[in-house]
């Protein structure tokens, strides 16, 4: 079948399939959700952490659906002239609660008078979000997680640097692959749909990682390439990780 679908069908049918999956599969699952949580209402003490885990486990599959969603859909997105501090100051408190509740700190370091880009507000900041929460995530004895805008000729970089477990060489090579996590709740899909946001802004994402030192993820804008925009060229690859 593959062989003889063009590129382009092909992608409307990922189209068409995701559309779908809404129907089939979400619709459903909010169904189950809903009686289960009024059986639980129904039956005793004992049975409460089984409904705890069924509850768990489809709200987990329910973000699984979403991540695949954006990432499949893929479809062009509005972008306008905004200040990438402007949305991670908008992000912060987010950021912040999230952090206080694992007894983590948070810096923001904004430079002054950063270049304006084209950017999609909601989709930066489900960016800046996935990569505030990895880095949170991989703090289990306390640390602080940094995030920083500069701009240098041509370019705009945004940076979420964490003080947590790093990256190991071998996790290093799959970080961007669908699925791949080292979570036992994981979903594996954030920084699929992070790359795939940093395409659409015609941005590039490197890593920096020491083990037991932190992690560093970059996000470099191109201003000429982010003002001259013809076509958002998307795509599924996984290519441009330096
Ligand atoms: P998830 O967070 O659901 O596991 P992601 O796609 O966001 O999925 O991340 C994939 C994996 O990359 C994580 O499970 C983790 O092993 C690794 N990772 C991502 N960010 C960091 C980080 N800041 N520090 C250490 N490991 C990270
Ligand atoms: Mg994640």
């Amino acid at each position: 079948l593959r062989d003889e679908l063009g590129r382009m069908d092909r992608l409307s049918l990922v189209g068409q399939m995701a559309a779908s999956i809404t129907h089939e599969i979400r619709n459903p699952m909010a169904v189950i959700r809903g009686f289960v949580q009024l059986m639980k209402e129904r039956t005793g003490e004992k049975q409460h952490e089984y409904f705890r885990i069924i509850m768990d486990e489809l709200d987990r599959a329910n973000m699984i659906i979403n991540d695949f969603l954006s990432l499949a859909q893929n479809r062009m997105i509005d972008k306008a002239f905004a200040s990438l501090n402007d949305i991670v100051t908008e992000i912060m408190p987010l950021i912040q609660a999230d952090s206080n509740l694992r007894g983590l700190h948070v810096h923001w370091n904004p430079q002054p008078d950063l270049p304006e880009l084209r950017l999609n507000d909601k989709e930066m900041k489900q960016l800046i979000l996935n990569l505030a929460r990895n880095g949170l995530e991989a703090m289990k004895d306390g640390g602080s997680l940094i995030l920083s805008t500069r701009s240098y000729p041509g370019k705009v970089e945004l940076r979420v640097k964490d003080t947590g477990i790093g990256i190991t060489q071998e996790q290093m090579d799959k970080l961007f692959e669908p699925f791949f996590t080292t979570k036992s709740s994981g979903t594996g899909l954030g920084l699929p749909v992070c790359l795939s946001i940093v395409e659409k802004h015609h941005a590039r994402i490197d890593v920096e990682s020491r083990i037991g030192e932190g992690t560093t993820f970059i996000v470099t804008f191109s201003i000429e390439e982010s003002l001259s925009e013809v076509a958002a060229g998307a795509g599924y690859a996984v290519s441009s990780v330096g």
